[in-house]
């Protein structure tokens, strides 16, 4: 079973109530050691993220709250003069791989009682949760940066929730809503509650269902650095279990603008000095603190991977040569072009690039 628990204190998460932070220290709830992964235990009748229920460590009543999230294509082309496969998350319901996180968050809370909650996004998480809440009958109120995109707006007032502009950079919204907690509302972390790491997870499950193999190495953008910390669990959990031997490198990808990771994964100590909140075209990773940077940087070292940062200019480039494959995806996904470029060369077969939102979401 798997288990979460405070990463600083190591006390479990509370039986009762839905705390974004350990009640004891205020350290920040993670997953206890490797997520418990068994294939005898996989629901086989059940479709895409659902399939693993076992594997999220939700209470035994927790609903399925679903919009068939999960099951995303990986498609094969042609980058760099190496075959990379693209693996499609901006396929999931609402656009974004945070669906993943978000089914089993809002199940888990619901089971829990909660009736509303708030959430602060730069737009795909708060379009997510605004979206999963809406299918639990949750009421949401979500808090974004003012410069937020237009259709990730739309898309979370269209959901029914209330949406909360914050004038400034993404840290404004995310002071916000922990005013807005600390006066007792519920907050919904995508970022701080531990229950979507397993669900993000089940993309290394699935990687390793497609391919067929472990890749050797995998892309992916980092903001608050879930997507690539949930595939660093997914594959601990099929080492663990015996199902594969060996990882792929994680290679994460921000921002030179906002890239606080690449900093000091690159510099050490020295990089503290490069924990700005630069203006970025790629507003979903422009996060100048993020909440599990200690424990990705850890796990990227452990794969002997690596943290890149790309130039302002390479975004938009890297936008439209992903679309002349016919990858259609958001500024903020398409970073993952210009760290390709960077390490295409050297990369280990099979190479896996996540992309992560659509360009639909972007103007
Ligand atoms: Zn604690």
């Amino acid at each position: 079973m798997t288990h979460y628990h405070c990463s600083n204190c190591h006390r479990p998460y509370p039986e009762d109530g839905s705390p974004h932070l350990c009640l004891h220290c205020g350290g920040v709830f993670s997953v206890d050691g490797p997520i418990s992964y068994s294939q005898d235990k996989l629901d086989q009748d059940a479709r895409g993220l659902w399939r693993y229920r076992y594997t999220f460590g939700l209470s035994k009543a927790a609903p399925i709250i679903t919009l068939g999230e999960g099951d995303t294509p990986l498609a094969q082309a042609e980058a760099f003069k190496r075959s990379i496969h693209f693996k499609l998350e901006f396929l999931n319901p609402t656009g974004s791989f945070k669906d993943r996180g978000t089914a089993p968050l809002i199940s888990e809370l619901l089971v829990r009682g909660v009736e509303r909650a708030v959430e602060d996004s730069s737009g795909n998480a708060g379009a997510s949760f605004a979206a999963y809440a809406a299918r639990a009958g949750i009421g949401a109120r979500v808090f974004v940066p003012d410069s937020a995109s237009g259709p990730k707006r739309a898309q979370i007032e269209a959901y029914g929730a209330e949406l909360v502009s914050i004038l400034g950079p993404r840290s404004e919204a995310a002071s916000a809503v922990r005013r807005a907690a600390e006066g007792g509302e519920v907050y919904a972390s995508h970022a701080l509650l531990p229950y979507g790491l397993a669900g993000i997870a089940t993309i290394a499950y699935e990687l390793v269902e497609q391919l067929g193999q472990v890749p050797g190495c995998v892309i992916a953008p980092v903001g608050h650095g879930s997507l690539l910390l949930g595939l660093a669990k997914g594959f601990e959990a099929l080492r663990a279990a015996g199902i594969i031997e060996g990882q792929p490198q994680l290679i994460g990808v921000q921002a030179r603008a906002c890239a606080p990771l690449w900093a000091v994964a690159n510099m050490g100590a020295a990089g503290l000095a490069w924990m700005t909140e630069g203006q970025t075209l790629a507003e979903g990773v422009r996060v100048s603190k993020p909440a599990r940077g200690d424990e990705l940087l850890r796990h990227i070292a452990e794969s002997q991977g690596s943290m890149l940062a790309v130039e302002e200019e390479e975004i938009l480039a890297g936008r439209d040569a992903l679309a002349g494959l016919g990858f259609y995806v958001e500024p903020t996904s398409a970073i993952v072009w210009g760290a390709l470029e960077q390490v295409a060369a050297e990369c280990p077969d099979p190479i896996v690039v996540l992309l992560s939102g659509s360009g639909l979401k972007a103007v």
